[in-house]
């Protein structure tokens, strides 16, 4: 791989503005100088990312992630460095000669290329003879080759050793058995899945990481078997179909969420590609964090069974809970999007899709199922079970419009409803940001990092008189803008963040870098805070040198401590 200079890195993060990037991941607002949105990056309701025309870069307040438009994107993308830099070049179409290996390269590279091996052969399966009737299987079930190669959908074979043998010539039995497509018992090693339409699974870059097989020409008990948890495929954390939905989700700012991946598969097959599904579990935090980095729509189109029912209030409670306000398709006669494409068609479905109820409607609906309103006990649970639902989520309209159908149904008066209702807002008894007391010399410390940010001055004033800043992070900082001078002859803090590698000195740095101090550069505070870090680090050295003094009998080695110490007095008073 070629190697970019850091000449070619500041070009490329020079070509865009990074209020348009940020921009196009999340809605920002101005406000005075700056632009704020959303923070993708912690449960955010409120906006708490700044991020910066002048200086081109982001700051959360509150989870204090910080970077430049690079930063941003790795973080956000879960890419590399050179990806990030790669996109951004590719946006302002400026050639890069690199090439950027997008898949993750771990100490688990074996997995990944278990699955990869095993994924290559159940599609090879498939396209022989002994695919045949598979085939004929999918077919029937409207899943043509396209689909088929689009999902990468394969066989695994009657015989149960088969992958077995192609795998342990190239891999050690503990790893086979831990990738859990190889399992043991007394005849031997034999392959997890056989006789089943297998459809790989994958985490969020693409990579196959695991599988569900299904039966196609026996009775067996399991429709589905679905590849168990390991290091590389975690089922709350990765969502079906991340990778190829994002980019149109982000598009058409919506996102569907179905529960199932062959819902997925036959919604892509009548062209609707912005869906993904969580796999075979509950879901989760992270899931619904995913979900939002996508899109601010978002539609939940689960099963219409029962358990459809119970899994659309839990996912929606998870989606509330960080802010976003999901919309709700049910299906009738209990079936799931699959089965219903295939029973009613395409139209059907995008109707289905245009025409979503919001998520309190259907709490209504829901929270008066096996209530009789006109007994008082009834009337009065529903009207708090409600009143705490309104009071969970962000979007005030939908808030008001919810209190005006509940007085109405309730006949309870709006303006008590509207009282009892405790939202966030109330709760939010101002969280104070613990301000950690500093001491002196690490507020200097902060303070001259601040102005060496600013200005080439302090920054020469430091490398004249500075001994060493005594708090590490601070030392490695003040170094790192020290060092970017002397290569580049300026400082510029969106420069700087290219050349630091360590998220924990990235986050202090953006931390110090908002600290509210005079932007005016005044050499003689420069100096002042100078002082007091050599003072410290005097002050440090006098009292290691009276523990030394103490713990010596000799009189002549006390003698001699006492004068450095007296040395020592001498030159802070200078
Ligand atoms: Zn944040």
């Amino acid at each position: 791989m070629e190697m970019i200079t850091n000449d070619k890195i500041k070009e490329i993060k020079d070509s865009v503005d990074i209020v348009n990037i940020i921009g196009s991941y999340l809605p920002l607002t101005p406000k005075g100088k700056n632009f704020f949105g959303v923070c993708p990056f912690h449960d955010d309701h409120t906006p708490s990312m700044s991020v910066s025309k002048d200086k081109q870069i982001y700051t959360c307040f509150v989870c204090h992630e910080t970077g430049n438009v690079f930063n941003f994107i790795m973080k956000y993308e879960n890419v590399s460095f050179l990806e990030a830099v790669k996109k951004v070049a590719d946006i302002s179409k400026i050639s890069l000669d690199i090439n950027v290996n997008t898949k993750q390269v771990s100490k688990d590279n074996n997995l990944y290329e278990i699955y990869e091996l095993s994924n290559k052969f159940y599609k090879n399966n498939i396209n022989t003879k002994l695919g045949l009737e598979a085939k004929d299987y999918l077919n029937k079930r409207s899943i043509n080759e396209d689909i088929i190669k689009e999902f990468e959908i394969g066989l695994s074979l009657k015989d149960n050793k088969m992958l077995t043998k192609l795998l342990i010539n190239k891999y050690k039995e503990e790893e086979l058995l831990k990738s859990g497509l190889v399992n043991k018992n007394s005849n031997g090693l034999n392959d997890t899945f056989y006789n089943r339409i297998m459809f790989p699974l994958y985490n969020l870059y693409g990579q196959v990481v695991g599988f569900s097989g299904r039966i196609y020409n026996s009775t067996d008990t399991s429709k589905y078997i679905n590849s168990k948890e390991s290091e590389i495929f975690k089922k709350g954390e990765l969502l079906y179909n991340y990778h190829r939905a994002k980019d149109e989700a982000r598009k058409l700012n919506k996102i569907i969420i179905t529960e199932g991946f062959m819902d997925v598969i036959r919604l892509y097959s009548v062209g609707i590609y912005n869906v993904v599904a969580a796999m075979g579990t509950a879901f989760t935090k992270n899931h619904a964090l995913l979900i939002r980095r996508m899109a601010k729509d978002v539609i939940l189109m689960f099963d219409g069974d029962e358990a459809g029912e119970k899994a659309t209030i839990s996912c929606s409670n998870e989606l509330i809970k960080i802010g976003v306000t999901p919309k709700i398709v049910r299906l009738e006669n209990n079936l799931d999007p699959d089965e219903y494409i295939l029973k009613y068609g395409k139209d059907a479905i995008i109707n289905k899709l245009e025409n979503p109820i919001n998520i309190m409607d259907y709490k209504l609906s829901i929270l008066k199922k096996q209530k009789d309103l006109t007994k008082e006990q009834d009337l009065a649970l529903y009207t708090n079970q409600m009143l705490d639902e309104i009071s969970k989520i962000d979007d005030e309209i939908l808030r008001e419009l919810t209190l005006k159908k509940l007085s109405s149904e309730t006949g309870l008066d709006i303006e008590l409803l509207r009282s009892k209702i405790v939202t966030e807002e109330k709760k939010e008894v101002t969280i104070q940001t613990k301000k950690v007391n500093l001491s002196k010399y690490q507020k200097a410390e902060k303070n001259l990092i601040f102005y060496m940010l600013k200005y080439e001055d302090a920054i020469k004033q430091y490398q004249k008189k500075i001994t060493y800043m005594p708090t590490l992070e601070y030392r490695y900082l003040a170094r790192d803008i020290s060092m970017f001078y002397n290569e580049h002859g300026y400082i510029e803090i969106s420069d700087l963040f290219n050349e630091i590698n360590d998220e924990n000195l990235i986050k202090i740095l953006g931390d110090i870098e908002s600290l509210d101090l005079s932007d005016e550069y005044n050499p003689i505070e420069i100096d002042d805070y100078i002082r007091v870090i050599k003072d410290y680090n005097v002050n440090f050295e006098i009292e290691r040198l009276k523990k030394e003094m103490a713990n010596t009998t000799d009189p002549l080695l006390k003698a001699s401590i006492g004068s450095k110490i007296v040395e020592l007095k001498k030159s802070m008073e200078e």
